[in-house]
Order: C-alpha cells, then structure tokens, then sequence
C-alpha cells in the first residue's frame, strides 16, 4: 500500500483538553471547536473523543458540519453554529438540534420567523469586524432579544495570540460594554484568550487549534504524526539533476527515496527543497520539487534504507512547517488532504 498514514492521538486531544480546561476556573465550561471537520482530523472521532474527556459543548462554523458532531455525540451535548441561521438552514437545526450564532438583525428575523421557539445565541461585534452585531445593531435589539432568552452571547479576539496587543484590552472593555447585565452566559475567548487569563473567560471557553497541539498553546501536546511510505530507492551520481525541472542537480553521490505523497496531500510546492522529513530520528532533506503525489528525499544519512519517513511527528510540528512557508499552523493542519490513512490512536 503505498497510502500515507496520519496518526491522531486522540488522548494527546484530551489532554489538551484537560491541560485548557484547567486554564480557567472550575465554573468556566470548557467547550471545544471542532469546525473543519475537526480541524481536518475528523469531526466525528475528535468530538466523540473529546466528549469522553468531559467537553459538554460543541462549535462548529456552518450547519452542515453540525450533524457528524451530533452523530458521534448523541442527542443530548449542544452544538453551535458560528455562521448563525442562513437562508435554507432551518430543516438541519431543527433535525441535528444545532443552535445558530445569531450574526444579524437579519439572521435574527428569519431564525424567528422559520423557528420559532428554537434555541440560538447571538454573536457580537467587538472590533473585529468579521461576524456579529455591531454595537449599535445590538443597542437597537437588545432588549427585544434578550425577553427570548438566547442561551449564549459571544465574541471573538482578533489578536489574542499576541498577548500585549492593545486589541485585547479594547475588545474585553467592548464585550463587557454589550453584555454587562444581561445575567446571561458569555463567551469571549478561543485558545488564545484562553492563555490571556481569567478576566478574558467569562462562563465559556471554545477553544480549537490548542486541543489540536498547536500554537498559540505551545506546551500542547502533539496529535498528529504523518509517516510516508517509501515506494522507490535509488542512487544517484554527483551531477545527475532530480525531479521536474531539473531544478536539483545532485552535489555528490547520494542514496534517494522516493515517497508516496505531494502537494495533493496539503504538502504545499513551496516547500520544494526547504523541508526535512525524519527517518526516526535521522533528518533526511527534501531535494527538488513537491510533485502532486511524489516527494524525493536524500536519505544518505540514514543507517539503513527507510521504509516510512515522518513529515510531521516527534521532530516537526504543524508550526514548524507552517514556519517555512510564512503561514499558520491552523493552515497546515487544516489542508492535510483526504487521501490519507487517518488512524486513531
Ligand atoms: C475558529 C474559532 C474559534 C477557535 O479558535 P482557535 O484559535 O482555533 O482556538 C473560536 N471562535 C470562533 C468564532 C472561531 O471562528
């Protein structure tokens, strides 16, 4: 089989679950993101794992996302939509009992009109412009609103991950300004607010890319390790060129693996002659260019010719690749492609 392999180790998922959870006091509930399919590792395992672990409340970003989160959960956990209620929503919250984000006066008047009676939240504007009621949206609702009892008020930190930004404090004051007493449950903060501290928890945390052991909560532990199978090895004499475009020219005789992975796989072109993958604990380079399903790899070091190599693993995080090529980790992990063995831990 030449499949690559993606191991998710869903206790290092609840232990990070557990090592967020015990960031904020015990009546702070500890929800969990799990939008993206699981941020690409499988919503349905990483929810039903992570519900073991103690997590009673999911979010994810649109609703059809909410009913592989409902079918691993069971009938009873919440489960969020941050998009809110779109046009043609209705039959799918109804059905997988999913709770929309209220984004607008507009979301608002079709969630009432199609559902009466059905659960929601609003989310609020506090200065990062992408979703929720801006302050004055808000101003002019809130009353009207909050008579119908939403089960949550929310926001969301765009600067969290740099702890000293000025932003923080803005939006903390901002969300306190909207929300101070309402007396309903409130969310401000995500893995990075998290991190910022206890005036940043409100009741609820919904924290993602940490319970994925990534940064901004770098003491996380790792989830992911993705191992390639060899399909070819070869050598080559100094001087003879490698892959497309002749654009690595060999600078010695040297022992090369042919692997079964590329871009394809989320394995970005860029990377081309920047990454180092591991033969345990032997770094073996990358040499010329990320094909769509093939990589080369100077094995020389290696002992004895390797069976499997390790782009992600004990060596090399999500943020370490996501480093090398001026992104996010969150970008990595969420391209990892379909083609993949996924095997739980
Ligand atoms: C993605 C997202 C989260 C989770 O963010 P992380 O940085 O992955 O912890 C929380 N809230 C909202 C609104 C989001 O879009």
């Amino acid at each position: 089989m030449a499949q690559a392999h993606l191991q998710i180790d869903l206790s290092a998922l609840q232990n990070n679950w557990r090592a967020l959870d015990a960031h904020s006091a015990t009546g702070v509930e500890t929800a969990a993101t799990v939008k993206a399919n699981g941020y690409g590792l499988g919503a349905g395992h990483v929810a039903h794992a992570l519900a073991h672990a103690g997590a009673r409340r999911f979010f994810v970003a649109v609703a059809e996302e909410g009913l592989a989160v409902r079918a691993a959960i069971g009938p009873d956990l919440p489960i969020h939509v941050y998009s809110g209620h779109m046009d043609g929503d209705a039959r799918i919250l109804r059905d997988a009992k999913l709770i929309p984000m209220l984004n607008s006066v507009e979301q608002l008047t079709r969630h009432v009109e199609a559902l009466p009676g059905h659960p929601f939240g609003i989310q609020l504007d506090s200065g990062m412009n992408r979703l929720g009621m801006e302050p004055a949206e808000w101003a002019s609702v809130a009353q009207i609103v909050l008579g119908q009892r939403p089960v949550l008020l929310m926001s969301h930190l765009a600067c969290s991950d740099e702890p000293d930004h000025s932003m923080n404090a803005q939006q903390l004051a901002q969300f306190h300004e909207m929300t101070e007493g309402t007396g309903l449950p409130r969310s401000l903060s995500a893995t990075g607010g998290v991190l910022l501290g206890p005036e940043y928890h409100f009741e609820m945390t919904r924290p993602g890319i940490g319970l994925y052991g990534g940064a901004p909560f770098t003491s996380a532990q790792a989830v992911v390790r993705l191992s390639i199978p060899v399909i070819q090895t070869r050598e080559v004499l100094a001087g003879e060129s490698v892959g497309y475009g002749n654009s690595f020219i060999a600078p010695r005789d040297m022992q090369l693996a042919t692997i079964a992975a590329g871009y394809a796989d989320g394995i970005h072109r860029a990377l081309s002659d920047k990454v180092t993958l591991w033969a345990g604990d032997v770094p073996c380079p990358l040499v010329g260019r990320v094909s769509m399903d093939l990589l080369t790899i100077d094995v020389s070091d290696a002992p004895e010719p390797p069976d499997w190599l390790d782009l992600l693993g004990p060596h090399q995080g999500v943020d370490d690749i996501a480093g090398l090529l001026d992104t996010i980790g969150y970008e990595i992990l969420t391209g990892l492609g379909p083609r993949y063995a996924r095997r739980y831990l």
